[in-house]
């Protein structure tokens, strides 16, 4: 039997042994380079018992993608073995994600009498450090940061037995052989003490901490501490950017925020990400932890020093990345000394090395489903299957903004962790290295090479210089952006079309060279037509419009715009006028995104921002939740519909005009973009036939959109496709990337 999947570092081989065992089966287990092969020998009936227990009963980390199996001659051998490791030939297995500790590490954590008790770094097969530890495969502890602790005795008796839940568990340490933990002053000065009890007592006296996790750094602060949470804020230069809170156990997460069921099992999994909830409205949370915004962002422990530390603190904490505004977060323990000294008051730090710098992944739940936000730490680098293998090896560079990049090889997508914006220096630099990190675990070399339209991004820039110099005869793919968020769309849900694919976003490159955002395109995976769009209308200041939303309430109303918005600002308000009657230095757009700054700019919710999307979230997030009311919007025909989104500024401005309250004219906003898109829908299936839709781009993450638009179009009669395993937003462009590529390699090699 071979046994393909997620099966190495999972307990796989000792679950076998196991299970022939209690069957009263012979043969052998191993692993090579494919997986997991087997040999068993027993009767037939047997052996399908085996068969069907198999899957059934597999360790909790273990995805199993494919079991094959052929028959051989007996050989009468007696017994079950495991048998040691092959590395030699193509790698074809997988690494695992990070994963949160399990309920039997926690149990020997909290038990005085057991070796590891209150040890941080307690894991076993079933939990703890994965991809951020590993630097090479196969996934073995010389090619870990573990590597330098060498095992004790006691330790390396539960690695080697095959009945051990530590059986071949690659991070498996105690007290006695594995890392130890430190808290260090400002100065770098080791304090004295026990670490985690002494870095408890300073945040519950309103310290800033700075604290090594599984990913990076993060910088920590009593949630509750009005004072301590606003230090932090104006430390790390991040202005109204949510913070995420970490909390003991699930009871106390329902004290701050309201959770469903579904919520409750995405809190409470193993992946652990950050679930943006509705904050309850007397949650002892401090102003300063999410500013303007009804929801919070809750995690539980994914770690023993996270457990430790939460009980000791007796208190949630703010856990948010430890980075100055938008620079990558640190994991390098030099690196974080040099960059959170003027954050931090105190580091609790480690000797275990992270080796992937790994952010924490944010989903907002929908319809009983995780919409992901960022998909990160205890995702990546699990791969995606793709409905048909790619016939050559692909990697999708990505956009800019939430930066990921996509190597694809046979039936599987690596999607990369979260790297950031495509900005600066470092965050290229990561995106650099971790697509070499990629290459060397997964063995793959890429043959076709997928990139955004926009010339200006660093990732197309980077697609040339690799095409350029290492992989000269790599063939170059460009994909227009919004096609490659409904190709992601596609593949998120393994199909391939054709829909009529929704992409609302900030913006991307048109194929006609102007900037798109409020797409609706006639897509399969290979190819696409522009069938309506939202009216164009000119982006004054360029990137400045982007920066500043009521340079797009002028663009939207002109001279119609209410007194008091163009008194806010002065001798701007006339030359921005100007400029967008003139369209001089303003770029036409259709973005959704721009439609959303100019109503949040109007209602007074948000004149400039501080980080992509802030207006649209804050108009979401302050919306009248029991409002039923909704905007009209006219659609003109022509060789592509026109949605104009210009009469949802108007009606937002006549209701204003009338004094209602901006809370219900948010709602209004939100129901008649939504009716407006289910139409626009309606009229494409008229005249294309097709019935499915798919939805895509940041603009999605909305969920008020979201809801309403998902229930119009099901109400229509059409199948509606949402995301669920990559984000919506730019982080699932790589994936869509490498979707189009291979259907164009398929059709090429069709022809
Ligand atoms: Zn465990
Ligand atoms: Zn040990
Ligand atoms: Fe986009």
């Amino acid at each position: 039997m071979r046994v393909e999947g997620v099966v190495q570092g999972v307990g796989f081989r000792p679950y076998v042994h196991g299970l022939a065992h209690r069957l009263g089966l012979s043969g052998r287990v191993g692993n090579d380079t494919a997986g997991v092969f087997m040999e068993i020998e027993g009767a037939e009936q047997v052996i399908r018992e085996f068969l069907a227990a198999l899957p059934a009963q597999a360790p909790p980390l273990a995805v199993i993608e494919r079991v094959r199996t052929s028959p051989l001659v007996p050989t009468g051998e007696p017994g079950f073995h495991i048998v040691s490791s092959n590395a030699a030939g193509r790698r074809d297995t997988l690494v695992s994600a990070d994963s949160a500790t399990c309920a039997d590490c926690l149990r020997e954590l909290a038990d005085s009498t057991d070796r590891r008790f209150e040890y941080p770094f307690i894991n076993c097969t079933n939990c703890g450090p994965r991809f951020t530890i590993v630097r090479d495969v196969p996934y073995d502890r010389p090619f870990t940061t573990m590597a330098p602790f060498a095992m004790c005795h006691a330790c390396a008796s539960e690695y080697y037995d095959p009945t051990d839940r530590r059986f071949h568990a690659q991070p498996v340490c105690c007290p006695a052989c594995g890392p130890r933990l430190r808290l260090i002053d400002a100065e770098g000065t080791e304090l004295p003490g026990e670490p985690l009890a002494a870095a408890a007592a300073l945040l519950r006296s309103g310290a800033v901490l700075a604290v090594k996790g599984l990913g990076g750094f993060h910088v920590a602060a009593l949630a509750s501490d009005a004072t301590a949470t606003a230090l932090l804020r104006a430390r790390k230069h991040r202005e109204d950017k949510p913070f995420a809170i970490m909390v003991a156990d699930l009871d106390t997460a329902h004290e701050l925020c309201v959770i469903d069921p579904v919520g409750e099992r995405v809190l409470t999994g193993r992946r652990r990400p950050v679930v943006l909830l509705p904050r309850r409205s007397h949650a002892p949370v401090a102003p300063a932890v999410a500013p303007g915004n009804r929801s919070l962002g809750l995690m539980l422990p994914y770690t023993p020093l996270h457990h430790l530390l939460l009980r000791d603190t007796a208190g949630p904490i703010v856990l948010t990345s430890g980075n100055v505004s938008d620079e990558p977060i640190a994991y390098q323990d030099d690196d974080a000394r040099v960059r959170l000294s003027g954050i931090a008051d105190a580091t609790v730090t480690h000797d275990r090395a992270i080796h992937m710098r790994t952010d924490d992944s944010v989903v907002r739940v929908f319809r009983g489903a995780e919409l992901p936000v960022r998909r990160s730490r205890g995702y990546a680098p699990e791969p995606l299957t793709l409905a048909r293998p790619v016939p050559r090896p692909i990697l999708g560079c990505g956009a800019e903004l939430k930066s990921t990049f996509c190597l694809a090889r046979g039936q599987h997508a690596f999607i990369s962790h979260h790297i950031g914006d495509l900005e600066n220096y470092e965050t290229l630099r990561s995106f650099t290295e971790g697509v070499k990190h990629f290459r060397r675990l997964f063995d793959v070399r890429p043959e076709v090479i997928a990139h955004d339209l926009h010339p200006e991004y660093l990732s197309t820039k980077y697609a040339h210089d690799l095409a350029d110099t290492e992989l000269t005869d790599a063939e170059l793919v460009g994909v227009q952006h919004h096609h490659a968020h409904i190709a992601s769309c596609l593949a998120d849900n393994g199909e391939v079309g054709p829909v009529l694919g929704v992409a609302f976003d900030g913006l991307g490159y048109g194929s006609d060279g102007t900037l798109w955002g409020g797409e609706f395109l006639l897509a399969d995976l290979a190819t696409y037509q522009r069938r309506a769009h939202l009216v164009p209308v000119p982006m004054p200041g360029g990137t400045a419009a982007i920066r500043h939303p009521w340079r797009m309430a002028a663009a939207y109303l002109g001279s119609d715009a209410p007194e008091e918005l163009a008194r806010r600002h002065g001798e701007h308000w006339d030359s921005v006028l100007a400029m967008a009657s003139r369209q001089v230095n303003a770029p036409l757009t259709s973005s959704a995104g721009r439609l959303f700054d100019a109503v949040a700019a109007l209602l007074g919710i948000r004149d400039s921002i501080n980080y992509e999307g802030q207006a649209a979230v804050e108009l979401e997030q302050r919306a009248d939740l029991t409002e039923q009311g909704s905007y009209p919007a006219g659609v003109t025909e022509g060789t592509a519909l026109q949605l104009h989104g210009a009469d949802l500024v108007h009606a937002a401005l006549a209701d204003l005009r009338t004094g209602i309250p901006p809370e219900v004219i948010a709602t209004r906003f939100h129901h008649g973009l939504a009716d407006a898109i289910v139409r626009v829908c309606r009229m494409l299936r008229e005249t294309t036939g097709v019935s499915v839709a798919a939805l895509s781009g940041g603009v999605f993450q909305n969920v008020l959109l979201l809801e309403r638009t998902v229930a119009g179009l099901e109400r229509s009669g059409f199948r509606v496709l949402t995301h669920s395993r990559v984000p919506p937003n730019d982080g699932g462009i790589s994936l869509g990337q490498v979707a189009i590529a291979a259907a164009s390699l398929h059709s090429a090699d069709s022809c």
